[in-house]
């Protein structure tokens, strides 16, 4: 039973949005049972925004559960020794305001700072809830960079949650990149479908299917997000052609279990979405409470080998840092270091040869 239930069938999408709660008093009145001590939870929302919007909110079925703890400030985010804000140097990676360039035929484009819940566990905590939505003039500076880079083949939106956008600037931003010639395809990052499905509207899936081939890789972290609402949305986008992968991230509370992961990637099949990467989480700053070790995705891996259909199982890949790129985690690509490195680290090989150091 959800016991939380004030979900309204009937609500647009951003009357959902504008009932987010967003304060330790909302938190309060809402879920009682949330409290830490007073202004534990306000201290943490200052440093780190809330928000948490109502049909989030209903999937939450008691204290601590999975749902609760991606989305519920907790303490420790701010206990995050160690951790560094940007540990991939994405901001060092950035040729023009907005755009991360580190592999040579795909650039990431971060389009908005804005999300339809603010996830505790976010690898760009540093934007979530803090940046702003491009404008035109970025727009321009970013497809100019774009047009003149002819290695330049896929441009992923990402954020923020692009699909908040208005539709309007979305669309805008789709033509541009669209028209540049050497851009094959466009691909989206996105966790609305999952955490505010009622955006995926047929008026923003008519806008959509006009940009094919277009792939939209969703966040889905596990299988109590796949709501009707949820696997309704995924549908009217599979049903338009746009090709839906999901990008799961392996959380301490969540997710770190075979058994979860198996019924969530079952789950996901079920509803056309391919499972595409397993992530393990980087080591962000304010997010260290969520991590686990690197021999839990392992078994989580072997967990699901066989168990599922193949289709079913993603890659495993975590983003070395220092802006090395992803790598496949698997026991044949890691060793323990031999001691060199500053701490107890494994030694990683990325796509090029070079060697990364992976604390532990
Ligand atoms: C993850 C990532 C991509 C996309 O990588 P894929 O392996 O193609 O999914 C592109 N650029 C940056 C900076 C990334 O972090
Ligand atoms: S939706 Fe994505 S970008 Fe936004 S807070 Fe969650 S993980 Fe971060």
């Amino acid at each position: 039973m959800r016991i939380y239930s004030t979900r309204d069938e009937n609500a647009s999408w951003r009357q959902i949005l504008a009932g987010s709660v967003i304060s330790e008093e909302q938190l309060n009145k809402y879920l009682p049972f949330a409290r830490a001590s007073a202004g534990e939870i306000a201290s943490v929302a200052k440093q780190y925004p809330m928000r948490i919007n109502p049909y989030f909110l209903s999937l939450i079925k008691a204290p601590g559960d999975p749902i609760a703890r991606q989305v519920i400030p907790d303490p420790l985010e701010l206990a995050g020794c160690g951790a560094i804000e940007d540990p991939l140097t994405e901001d060092l990676q950035s040729p023009v305001d907005n755009l991360i360039h580190r592999y040579p035929d795909r650039v990431l484009f971060l389009v908005s700072g804005q999300c339809a819940v603010y996830c505790r566990h976010c690898m760009r905590k540093r934007n979530a809830g803090v940046k702003h939505s491009v404008h035109s003039s970025d727009i321009e500076g970013v497809v100019k960079y774009i047009r003149r880079t002819p290695a330049i083949k896929e441009v992923i939106l990402s954020g923020g949650d692009p699909l908040l956008l208005k539709k309007a600037l979305l669309e805008e931003i789709l033509l541009q990149l669209k028209g540049i010639q050497h851009v094959q395809r466009l691909r989206i990052h996105t966790r609305v479908p999952c955490v505010l499905p009622q955006r995926i509207t047929a008026e923003l899936v008519d806008l959509l299917r006009r940009f094919s081939p277009l792939y939209l890789n969703i966040q889905f972290n596990h299988p109590d997000e796949l709501t009707p609402e949820a696997i309704r949305a995924c549908e009217m986008l599979a049903n338009v052609g746009i090709v839906l992968g999901s990008q799961t991230v392996l959380l301490k509370g969540v997710n770190d279990n075979p058994d979860i992961m198996v019924d969530l990637m079952e789950k996901l099949l079920c509803c056309r979405v391919r499972p595409y990467y397993l992530h393990h989480p980087d080591p962000v700053r304010g997010t260290m409470h969520f991590r686990v070790p690197v021999e839990t995705g392992l078994d989580i891996m072997k967990g699901l080998r066989g168990r599922i259909s193949g289709m079913g199982i993603p890659q495993y890949v975590m983003d070395l840092p220092g802006g090395g790129g992803k790598v496949l985690v698997s026991d044949a690509y890691t060793t323990k270091s031999p001691g060199k490195a500053p701490c107890k680290a494994l030694v990683i090989k990325n796509y090029t040869g070079k060697s990364f150091y992976y604390p532990l």
